[in-house]
């Protein structure tokens, strides 16, 4: 018999869960007006509302915040940070944020004018707000096998390149300043990017003589589907196939709360000194001086030690499987999913797992709360609510898809965990034919409604 694959750690410090009742949980939930972001830590037993910055440190991460230099010029943990960047993404220049948005400022404060447009693979929130917020314009030229719940694609975060194509055939010359590819792709699933695709992407960005930047949060859990599905890369190690993928672009932002396993921290890498000069001088107005943008010593040390182990092997493979043994566990339940699994989370179909609460009473909420209330497990709806309304006819935008997210936190959480969430969930699948109603709003705010949104049960 194959040996199952096992965590490449063992535990030296545990953080107690504080347990509670379905009782307890219903007091709280509507203490929170129903809205999932108002409850305390505390109120939560197993909390998969996002896998950012909430990832575990290892003792040699932990040891990197002792050794933290907090010199405001020319630190030594800037200089170790700068050298990993470096080593890992092949990049000649580096600046450091405080975390992924701040990148995105600082980048795109740079090189997106008004008028731009920047084309991609279903853009990141905070990325398309960043553009927007420029008046630019984001195009999604994602696959479109990435909006269908049941394709089985291996690559499903690639972009279209017919469509990338005519997108760079019929826009002004000028008015592209690059092209963003975000890997894995956050905002359809986690879907990986094969290296073909990139490859792809940079011969169509050279013959049309734009760039190509890379939103990396995620770039090591893509390069662990790169060496498992692309045949080329299987004998690859992850740190080759991290400097392939990066060596075809010419900069990248990162998140580094996601594969960098810190708790906050962000970064630019770029190749070109003119526009490293012109972000300098963004970053030293937004976020601080080039050798510590927005981070502590000990925070870059901590971010360093994490990059060399966020991109081996063994972690990646630990990391991944769990994600998938829960995906599994709920496809064998019958459950509904977002398939193939992601790199990071899985998303639950809620418009088949209770069909019979109207989708304007937000029937992913309604989910999310019930799987709070049965079991302390924190979600997120990906659905109606986060699609707020249509800025001029102020009418809900309906999504293609209504879903609830379950983000899994890096190192954080046990097998048997993922067995309570995942039967948590088929309890409440067997007695989803006594769901029909959802919830209503009470109060909204105008954008961005779900962090703050009040409801009341229908
Ligand atoms: C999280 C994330 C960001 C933004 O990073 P923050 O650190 O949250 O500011 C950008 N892009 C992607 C793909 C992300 O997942």
């Amino acid at each position: 018999m194959k040996l199952p694959y096992i965590e490449p750690y063992k535990i030296k410090m545990v953080e107690s869960i504080q347990q509670s009742t379905p009782e307890q949980r219903k007091k709280w939930i509507k203490e929170a007006s129903y809205n999932l972001f108002k409850l305390n830590s505390n109120q939560v037993v197993i909390d998969l509302i996002t896998d950012s910055g909430t990832g575990a440190m290892s003792d040699k991460q932990w040891a990197e915040i002792m050794l933290g230099d907090e010199s405001y010029a020319g630190s030594r943990s800037f200089l170790k940070l700068e050298k990993t960047v470096k080593n890992i993404t092949g990049f000649k220049y580096f600046i450091p944020t405080h975390q992924g948005r701040a990148a995105e400022n600082v980048l795109f404060s740079g090189l997106v004018k008004k008028g731009d447009f920047i084309p991609g693979n279903a853009h990141f929130d905070t990325t398309k707000g960043h553009i927007e917020h420029r008046k630019a314009t984001a195009i999604d030229c994602t696959i479109k096998e990435a909006f269908d719940m049941e394709t089985d694609h291996p690559f499903k975060g690639n972009i279209d390149l017919q469509k990338l194509e005519q997108t760079l055939k019929e826009t002004e010359k000028g008015k592209i300043p690059f092209v963003l590819i975000t890997i894995t792709c956050n905002t359809v699933g986690g879907q990986p990017v094969s290296l073909e695709n990139i490859r792809s992407v940079r011969e169509l960005c050279n013959e049309y003589q734009v760039g190509l930047f890379i939103d990396g949060a995620r770039f090591a859990e893509n390069a662990y589907f790169i060496k498992i599905r692309e045949k080329e890369f299987a004998n690859h190690t992850i740190k080759e196939i991290v400097k392939e993928m990066f060596s075809l672009a010419d900069g990248m932002t990162m998140s580094a709360k996601k594969d960098g396993i810190v708790n906050m921290g962000g970064f630019i890498a770029l190749n070109d000194s003119n526009i490293y000069e012109i972000c300098s001088n963004f970053a030293i107005m937004y976020e601080g001086f080039v050798t510590y943008g927005g981070m502590s010593g000990r925070d870059m040390g901590a971010l360093s030690q994490g990059l060399i182990e966020g991109t081996t092997f063994d972690y990646l493979q630990s990391r991944i499987q769990q994600v998938y043994y829960l995906g599994q566990r709920l496809d064998e339940f019958n459950v509904p999913v977002l398939k193939p699994f992601g790199g990071h989370a899985i998303y639950i179909d809620a418009t088949k797992f209770v069909p019979d609460i109207p989708k304007e009473e937000y029937r992913a909420q309604a989910l999310a709360i019930e799987l709070y209330i049965v079991a302390g497990i924190r979600g997120v709806e990906i659905g109606t609510l986060l699609a707020d309304r249509d800025p001029v006819t102020r009418k809900n935008r309906f999504p293609k898809l209504e879903m609830v997210r379950l983000a899994i936190p890096r190192r954080t959480y046990t097998l048997s965990q993922m067995e309570y969430v995942a039967v948590a969930l088929k309890n409440i699948y067997e007695t989803r034919k006594d769901a029909k109603s959802g919830y209503t709003i009470d109060w909204e705010a105008p954008i961005m409604r779900h962090f703050s949104v009040k409801l009341t049960k229908k």
